[in-house]
């Protein structure tokens, strides 16, 4: 009989399952109408009703499934017992079937870091601007982020009634990326997306020198990557601290996994294991293509301005 799947796969396959789970659960909170919302550094730090189920369901789901992986999420909750109706038992067939690459095959569950971020994009998921809103899962190991999934609950929602509501993406490192269509920006334009809602003067000082064609402000970590990987933008770019590990984690895979870049805005890779800060203090820059244009232009007041 056939070996059975790497647990690499099996973890994907998983999380590809639990985040189909997690869409369902963000739709039928604001469907329902009571967001819960509560703040917690501030208004421009919301938790709403959804991020604290997704990331029960999220938590529970894969440490049932996979016991020793280190699980991080976003929200901070209460232990308490995760109701049954919240679990997720899943596993995608077709990721299953896939063939681990060599480099993970080897891979033992002590090893996977999980960096969980239930609902990317809460203050618009707060403001109906839906299709910003993703729930991201991604997988590290030896300090690399090496798989990912990002759902987008809302993807296709102005579309019509006839449109399938929602979409999964996920990758791998050495495999690819898979439930979107790859496609570069506009050649020869310099189109930067940032921040929406947290906005500041270094922020803007940074996208000013970078002189771009265009500029889209849109929330979310996860959905800025999808315009990157969908060519609606060439380079995301935020000259802040407040993006943490589990902001870039699975975007991070989904992103070098196509062959694009990732680091803070100095040009210095994220780490994810267990033990690393949480906060992307240096910011965020990256690319499908042409990091180097960007990077090179990043004002030296700006990079002096964010200590890793
Ligand atoms: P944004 O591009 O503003 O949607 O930010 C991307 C991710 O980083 C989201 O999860 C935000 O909540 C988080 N983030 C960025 N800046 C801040 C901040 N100043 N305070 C809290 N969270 C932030
Ligand atoms: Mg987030
Ligand atoms: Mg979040």
């Amino acid at each position: 009989s056939m070996a059975s799947p790497a647990l690499l796969m099996r973890v994907v396959a998983s999380a590809y399952s639990v985040a189909e789970k997690a869409a369902a659960i963000v739709r039928n909170v604001m469907s329902g109408g009571d967001l819960g919302i509560v703040e917690k550094a501030g208004p421009n730090d919301l938790q709403t009703k959804a991020d604290r189920l997704v990331q029960m369901s999220i938590c529970a789901s894969l440490a049932r499934k996979f016991p020793k992986v280190t699980i991080i999420g976003e929200e901070e909750l209460p232990s308490d017992d995760v109701s049954e109706d919240l679990i997720e038992d899943g596993q995608d067939e077709e990721i299953l079937k896939k063939p681990c690459p060599a480099e993970y095959t080897g891979i033992k569950e002590e090893e996977l870091v999980i960096w969980v971020d239930p609902l990317d994009g809460t203050k618009e998921y707060t403001e109906g601007l839906l299709d910003h809103v993703t729930v991201l899962i991604g997988i590290a190991y030896g300090g690399k982020a090496i798989a990912g999934v990002i759902n987008q609950p809302y993807y296709n929602y102005e579309a019509g009634a006839n449109a399938v509501l929602g979409r999964t993406i996920w990758g791998v490192l050495g495999m690819g990326a898979f439930g979107f269509q790859l496609t570069e920006a506009p050649a020869g334009k310099h189109i930067v997306v940032t921040t929406r809602s947290h906005s500041s003067a270094l922020v803007n000082e940074c996208i000013t020198a970078l002189n771009p064609d265009a500029v889209i402000r849109v929330g979310g970590a996860g959905n800025k990557i999808i315009q990157l990987i969908e060519g609606k933008a060439s380079a995301y770019v935020f000259a802040s601290p407040g993006c943490k590990k589990w902001d870039t984690c699975a975007p991070e895979a989904i992103l070098h996994a196509v062959g694009g870049k990732i680091t803070d805005i100095r040009g210095n890779s994220f780490q994810y294991n267990k033990e690393v800060k949480h906060m992307n203090s240096a910011g965020v820059l990256a690319t499908l293509r042409n990091y180097d244009y960007y990077a090179s232009r990043i004002p030296n007041t700006v990079k002096e301005s964010l200590v890793p």
